[in-house]
């Protein structure tokens, strides 16, 4: 049990960072923080920030050498670093996981290893003359093409509607190792979160509804809108994935609910994650505290919900020319929180702050705290003339 007033070490400085580092810091614990941007919102509040790549010999030595236990709020750090911190100091999550999270035919294959059922999909490995048609037995088209590795936010991906297309949307993507993935006909995308401690005990948080604009996270609303057998098998798939891996830390998986009833793993994050977010200020404890007690072996606290709430993210485009959003609404909005990372530049798409609408405790769904959260982002974009405004969405 690593316990306050140890120093955590956490690669990478974002958001999910940031949230972190609050959380250990409440607790007692001081964090180091490496990444390379400056600016990082992580950094800003962290003990010390590390300001150097992810593989500065110097600045991993240096984290290895103070920190109790070593976690990551980012998927993408170069392996060698990751076997370097494995081999030199505590690393939770530990590096199969951390491999396995990185790359989606990996991910995949680890969970068709486990018996999970994903979206049918194929690998398109770097180089290899491509002969569309493809297998028989490989995904259908409409199909979307994601490159194996550093995708986010629906960057590094493809949608193709016939397979003679492959050919250069392969090309397009760099011709880089990819996933050629059936696009299933959705009813719903759903994410459950679980904490798992090294000696094995797990909590799950419960059940998000997700919908998504351009790829990106838009708004989650909890309790998810299903039928308790699904909401169970989610929260099953999740513990047997974390299971699996032996996980330590906090783990996210994503689901496609198909409109057949098929529930498939879409992908996971070793991390907390944006879906998560609602637990800041509806949960009995949040995404972030969780992460603290499962990397530090303490006991995991209950992750019950206290109220149905939703939650809208803040993207960049709301920041016309720069310019910050008048909060006013959001802030007169008695029953929303707004949260904004600290970012000083806005950019399309770049996630700058979210909003949590709670609703009323004792009421059964978020209904109402979903509509309040979607006229609230409306009256943002509006004022920011943007993509919703302009009626294109
Ligand atoms: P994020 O970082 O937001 O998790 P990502 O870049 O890792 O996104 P995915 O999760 O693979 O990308 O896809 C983003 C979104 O695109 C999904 O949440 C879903 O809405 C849609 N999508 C992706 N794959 C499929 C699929 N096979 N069938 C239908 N929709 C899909
Ligand atoms: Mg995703």
């Amino acid at each position: 049990m690593i316990q306050p007033p140890a120093t955590l070490g956490l690669l990478g400085g974002g958001q999910l960072g940031r949230y972190f580092v609050q959380a250990a810091l409440e607790m007692g614990y001081a964090v180091w923080v490496l990444d390379p941007d400056p600016a990082s919102p992580a950094g800003r509040l962290a003990t010390r920030h590390l300001c150097q790549p992810f593989d500065d010999p110097a600045a991993l030595e240096a984290l290895a050498g103070q920190c109790a236990v070593i976690t990551t709020e980012f998927e993408n750090i170069p392996r060698a670093a990751i076997e370097w911190l494995d081999a030199h100091a505590c690393l939770r999550p530990g590096p199969r996981a951390l491999t396995i999270a990185q790359d989606r035919l990996e991910e995949k294959a680890f969970l068709g290893e486990i018996g999970v059922a994903v979206a049918p999909w194929q690998a398109l490995w770097a180089g290899a003359a491509l002969r569309p048609p493809l297998i028989d037995e490989g995904p259908a088209f409409p199909a979307i093409l994601k490159t194996a590795r550093l995708g986010y936010d629906g960057k590094g991906q493809v949608r193709l509607a016939h397979a003679d297309e492959l050919v250069q949307a392969h090309a397009e993507l760099g011709g880089v190792d990819c996933v050629l993935e059936q696009q299933v006909d959705l009813e719903r995308e759903v994410s459950v979160l679980v904490a798992r401690t090294p000696d094995g005990h797990v909590e799950a948080f419960p059940v998000a509804e997700n919908s998504h604009r351009d790829g990106i996270l838009h708004l989650t609303r909890v309790p998810a809108r299903l039928d308790e057998p699904t909401r169970e098998r989610a929260t099953a798939i999740a513990q047997r994935i974390a299971e699996c891996l032996e996980y330590q830390g906090v783990l996210a998986v994503e689901f496609f609910l198909t409109v057949n009833g098929e529930l498939l793993v879409n992908e996971i994050a070793p991390r907390p994650h944006n879906s998560g977010h609602y637990s800041l200020d509806a949960c009995t404890v949040s995404q972030f505290h969780q992460q603290v007690r499962a990397i530090c072996g303490l006991g995991l606290a209950p992750a019950m919900l206290t109220t149905p709430v939703a939650m809208v993210n803040l993207l960049g485009d709301l920041w016309p020319a720069s310019t910050a959003p008048d909060w006013q609404g959001v802030l007169e909005a008695g029953r929303a929180r707004l949260h904004l990372y600290g970012k000083t530049k806005a950019r399309p798409g770049r996630k700058m702050g979210h909003v949590n609408v709670l609703g009323l405790p004792g009421e059964d769904d978020a209904i109402a705290a979903a509509s309040t959260a979607e006229s609230l982002w409306q009256g943002l974009s509006d004022a920011a003339g943007g993509p919703a405004a302009r009626g294109d969405a």
